[in-house]
């Protein structure tokens, strides 16, 4: 079966890893700076704070935003349901605004009429590596006083205007996931522009532990002396993976690059089909195509996809609306909140997207793809 995503693991992947093992440290070391201070730079801003995983990044970035019982959350239904649930875990009440049909991503104007006065965070999904339309979402969260949140799970090497993902929000999570766009096994960082945030973020990630003495309450217990001055938890990447994430870096523009060319080949051969709709490209995006959502006639979408998974092509569907989930079911959310979210859902299977498709791969899916639609 050909997986819908996969990682590219070369031989200096290896030989890192191997080389931080013999180091002397297996965590919190050098390698962990050196993948941050990459990290920032790409993203572009002073602040890169490394973690677990995605699912931690976003942790981080709510705690960091100061996330509290009774606080709102404004996000996209269209995702992972981690990026819900992080804050829910804070006390959070989510709020699914829908999305804007053509790119998946939180549409800026469903985000602004769900805003409340207990709104303190908008946090929108680069879905499939699109950046989220952050101009106008910059602008709503400045205007109401939001944290603008980028859960960029899917878009580390995206630029919108030229300017990367990790510049264009407040707080902005990548996942580094294998099925990601570039990966340390399980991990993800939290990147920002701002001194605060990222503090708070730092702290979080790591049992809220005070070690400067000038912020300390008790300084003068002793030399061995740190405490914790707000709750927090172990979020520390290993140093043995942030060294694969630095080598893996180096090749992030090689993986975007293949990524792109596989877009390009799906399009040019998929744009004729009756009834299905191609991933679309905002004007002034470059994105890092971590899917390909293909969207069919939503009464066939099963037959459709089960015809792909049975001619060994590993299709996925991202994703079923996040309230559709039991646990928000249970909490009283229901079917048919954020219509566009649910018919894209609905009409949506992924195709297989990684840099290592063989453009052989890439002709099998186009050719499995053309009949499925045909005849399923
Ligand atoms: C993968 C993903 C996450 C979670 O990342 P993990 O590294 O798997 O914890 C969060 N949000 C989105 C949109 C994702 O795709």
């Amino acid at each position: 079966m050909l997986p819908y995503g996969r990682q590219s693991i070369d031989d200096s992947d290896v030989e890192v890893v191997a080389r931080t093992m013999r180091s002397e440290w297996l965590t919190t070391g050098p390698e962990v700076d050196r993948f941050e201070s990459a990290v920032a730079q790409r993203a572009g801003v002073p602040h890169a704070i490394s973690v677990t995983s995605g699912t931690a990044a976003l942790h981080v970035a709510y705690a960091a935003a100061g996330i509290s019982p009774g606080d709102e959350v404004v996000t996209t239904p269209l995702t992972f349901v981690a990026t819900a649930a992080a804050a829910a875990l804070l006390g959070a009440k989510i709020v699914f605004a829908d999305v804007d049909p053509r790119t998946g991503c939180l549409d800026p104007v469903a985000a602004e009429a769900a805003v409340t006065d207990r709104t303190r965070v908008v946090a929108g999904v680069d879905y499939a590596g699109v950046p989220v339309d952050s101009a106008a979402l910059r602008d709503l969260a400045t205007r109401r006083e939001l944290v603008f949140l980028e859960d960029a799970a899917h878009s580390i090497g995206s630029t919108r205007n030229g300017v990367p993902v990790g510049s264009l929000a407040d707080l902005t999570a990548y996942s580094f996931f294998p099925t990601k766009n570039l990966t340390t096994t399980e991990g993800g960082a939290v990147v920002t522009a701002s001194d605060e945030l990222a503090a708070r973020a730092r702290a979080f990630k790591n049992h809220g532990l005070v070690r400067d003495r000038a912020q300390q309450r008790y300084p003068d217990e002793g030399p061995w002396h740190q405490e914790v001055h707000s709750f927090g938890l172990n979020y520390r990447l290993p140093d043995v993976l942030s060294a694969l994430g630095t080598n893996q870096l180096q090749r992030l523009d090689a993986f975007v690059a293949r990524r792109a060319e596989i877009k390009r080949v799906y399009d040019d051969a998929l744009v004729d089909l009756d009834g299905v709709d191609l991933p679309v490209q905002p004007e002034g995006t470059a994105p890092a195509w971590h899917l390909y959502p293909l969207r069919v006639p939503a009464q066939r979408r099963r037959a459709i996809f089960e015809a792909l998974r049975a001619d060994g092509i590993g299709v996925q569907v991202n994703y079923m609306p996040a309230y559709w989930h039991p646990v928000f079911e249970d909490l009283g959310y229901q079917r048919g909140m954020c219509p566009v979210a649910e018919e894209y859902y609905r009409r949506e299977i992924s195709l297989p997207m990684f840099p290592g498709l063989t453009d052989a791969d890439v002709e099998r899916v186009i050719a499995a793809v053309r009949k499925a639609v045909a005849t399923a």
